[in-house]
């Protein structure tokens, strides 16, 4: 199922996402893990979308909102969405603030939670689960791939298991989760990136999203590409890969993302990537038909 189709149902009514930012780092970028980050994550740590960092909680959904209200006049309501870097790699106490400041206002109708399997321990887990009980609390895992050799190549520092452990302490608590898969990552065939969603569909992921692989300036992955030691996907391609997972997708699962989404003015390749608009209609042409 499509997440607008999913959003209409649930809330009746168009439902749009607020990008904000919780002002924290990640473990694999502050030293904990490692510094460079993942390979592919740009320095905005993968949330370029989020409203300007350095205000409140409160400014930021305002800011968001406009920006929302400029693209789609008239009555709409909101996903407070956390998106950029592990956001419940923190202090609980103030996480918690935070989100209760992102829920607060009337129009939010769920609050959207990006982060890692390996940063969700029992105080966190807990507080999701209190958030939960006031409206719909979504945990967005950044998996990318099953596959070990993919994981350690673009540095993603944690294994399989963490995430199956993830998702089943998420459920226990009747917490939703969002699994993202980047497809086309260097040594990756069609059957790997098949097992990859397979898999996230047999744990229960509640959503999906699939990212084509971006190369975006000044990351690791922008130097890769420029030795020739990486490739990207032709839209050709990529089309014909979806149309090979659709099938796989059950369809209670709900699809929050087809295609990439990287910051146009960091966007070093695919470019085809760029042109939304024709690629959602190849989307829509050939792929959606095909989903259960
Ligand atoms: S875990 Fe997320 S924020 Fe951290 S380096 Fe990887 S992609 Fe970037």
């Amino acid at each position: 199922m499509l997440l607008n189709d999913y959003l209409q149902a649930t809330f009746g009514c168009k439902v749009y996402k607020l990008s904000l930012s919780a002002r924290v780092t990640c473990p694999n970028r502050d030293g904990t893990l490692g510094t460079g980050g993942c390979i592919f994550c740009s320095a905005g740590g993968s949330g370029e979308f989020a409203a300007c960092a350095d205000r409140s909680v409160p400014e930021q959904i305002a800011q968001a909102k406009a920006r929302v209200a400029a693209k789609v006049p008239g009555e709409a309501k909101y996903i407070a969405y956390f998106q950029s870097y592990t956001n419940t790699y923190g202090d609980p106490i103030y996480l918690e603030r935070i989100f209760r400041e992102a829920m607060e206002p009337e129009e939010v109708v769920a609050l959207s939670v990006g982060t890692r399997p390996d940063c969700l321990p029992e105080g966190i887990l807990n507080m999701l689960e209190r958030l939960n009980r006031i409206m719909p609390v979504w945990v967005e895992l950044g998996l990318q791939t099953i596959h070990e050799r993919s994981a350690e190549y673009i540095r993603r520092g944690y294994e399989l298991p963490v995430y199956d452990e993830a998702v089943r302490e998420l459920h226990k608590r009747g917490i939703s989760v969002i699994t993202h898969l980047i497809l086309g990552l260097p040594g990756e065939t069609h059957e790997d990136m098949k097992a990859s969603l397979q898999h996230v569909v047999d744990v229960g992921s509640d959503g999906v999203k699939l990212q084509l692989l971006h190369v975006l300036k000044d990351t690791d992955l922008a130097d890769e590409y420029a030795a020739g030691r990486v490739s990207v996907m032709s839209m050709e391609e990529y089309i014909d890969l979806l149309c090979e997972l659709a099938p796989l997708i059950p369809h209670e699962m709900v699809i929050h993302r087809l295609t990439g989404d990287g910051d146009k003015k960091l966007l070093i390749a695919p470019m085809w990537s760029a042109d939304k608009k024709r690629v959602l209609n190849e989307v829509k042409r050939k792929v959606l038909p095909l989903l259960l």
